[in-house]
């Protein structure tokens, strides 16, 4: 019998190599998303934004592998030769391509400076980072979507790695259409309110730390359950309605960093959890915080390389693996959030506190 041959990770990033190509060479869209100028049909390409602002990220990049850079949010989970690479350059973390470069320009200077976050007042600031969270997440969602429908017979031989990503892309297909229909929502109701200035965003958490966090992250947070466990929302159903989220902006500074929570109002739910995560004292919720971006997302945050010991950690590793969704099993549903352990929360690093802070971690790390 003859033995299957397993892929090398070479030739699945030739694949990815190809998928980018083609990705980058559709014409789903030619036009800057936020003021309709066109840019594809006047032969100009789109500028590359990032989402974190980019002084952010060298604030906490580091060495590894013998390259400096951060880390990606999946980085505490499984790793098959499928994975993309752990490890990214901060000129590539973060990155989207669907505005034009006077847009990029103008429409978030208003915080993406070190100065502007440490003295504007957050409320003056949250409609850009919200224009830009949504910008992102619009653009990631089309990918993921892209490269659900693609035909990879087209774009390798190998029948192991089309069947993989065919496989992969059957499983995200029908929740990945409403992600779009979602955020393209959001994005559409976060440029309004942009433009004209209303106050459209609740702030439910604004700190600004004395030290460094080893974290940065732009990002929404499609929360299923609330501070206590108790289930808000369901967030991987096939065909689910609108997803209510949270927005998180954590942006390490040199000395400094700056932590911003906030939601859309007229979110019900997200009232509902802001209720109890105002009860918690002010470690818990940086606690919490951390606790969200693991258990919700495995995207679009970045870490120091500084903290890569600690992202071990059993409490991180099995957090960041909880995943919403749900098998059938004679008749009954079993959710897989069943099996969250609550000491997980409760014994989780709490990344943002000052005990890992980028100036402490240096310490240690000098010291051995
Ligand atoms: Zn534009």
């Amino acid at each position: 019998m003859s033995k299957i041959r397993m892929p090398d990770s070479k030739e699945i990033s030739f694949v990815k190599t190809k998928i980018n190509r083609e990705f980058n060479n559709q014409k789903q869209q030619t036009c800057c998303k936020l003021c309709g100028k066109e840019i594809i049909k006047d032969s100009k390409a789109f500028h590359k934004s990032h989402t974190i602002p980019y002084f952010c990220l060298e604030n906490i990049k580091g060495l590894y592998n013998k390259n400096y850079g951060v880390l990606k949010a999946d980085y505490p989970g499984l790793r098959t030769v499928f994975s993309d690479k752990e490890f990214i350059g901060t000129n590539k973390a973060g990155v989207f391509y669907s505005i034009c470069s006077k847009c990029d320009q103008e429409k978030f200077s208003v915080y993406e400076s070190e100065e502007a976050l440490l003295n504007k007042d957050p409320q003056d600031m949250v409609n850009s980072m919200a224009l830009k969270i949504y910008l992102n997440e619009l653009f990631n969602t089309r990918f993921r979507n892209f490269k659900n429908t693609i035909d990879y017979s087209k774009l390798t031989d190998e029948q192991i790695i089309s069947s993989y990503f065919e496989y992969v892309g059957n499983m995200e297909e029908p929740t990945v259409e409403c992600d779009i229909r979602d955020f393209e929502a959001d994005l559409q109701s976060a440029r309004t309110t942009y433009e004209n200035g209303y106050r459209n965003y609740k702030i439910i958490y604004h700190t600004i730390l004395n030290y460094t966090v080893p974290v940065a992250a732009q990002t929404s947070i499609p929360i299923s359950h609330n501070v206590d466990y108790s289930k808000l929302q369901e967030v991987a159903q096939i065909g689910h309605k609108r997803i209510e989220d949270l927005l998180i902006c954590i942006f390490p500074l040199k000395q400094k960093s700056v932590i911003t929570v906030f939601y859309k109002v007229g979110d019900a739910l997200m009232k509902k959890y802001s209720k109890q995560f105002l009860k918690l004292c002010e470690e818990d919720k940086l606690r919490e915080i951390y606790y969200l971006l693991l258990r919700y997302k495995a995207s679009n945050y970045f870490y120091s390389p500084l903290i890569k010991e600690i992202l071990n950690d059993k409490n991180v590793r099995s957090i960041f693996s909880i995943e919403d969704t749900a098998i059938k099993m004679g008749g009954r549903i079993i959710h897989f959030s069943m099996f969250e352990e609550y000491n997980w929360k409760e014994n989780l690093p709490s990344i943002l506190s000052e005990q890992y802070s980028v100036q402490n971690l240096l310490k240690s790390d000098s010291s051995c």
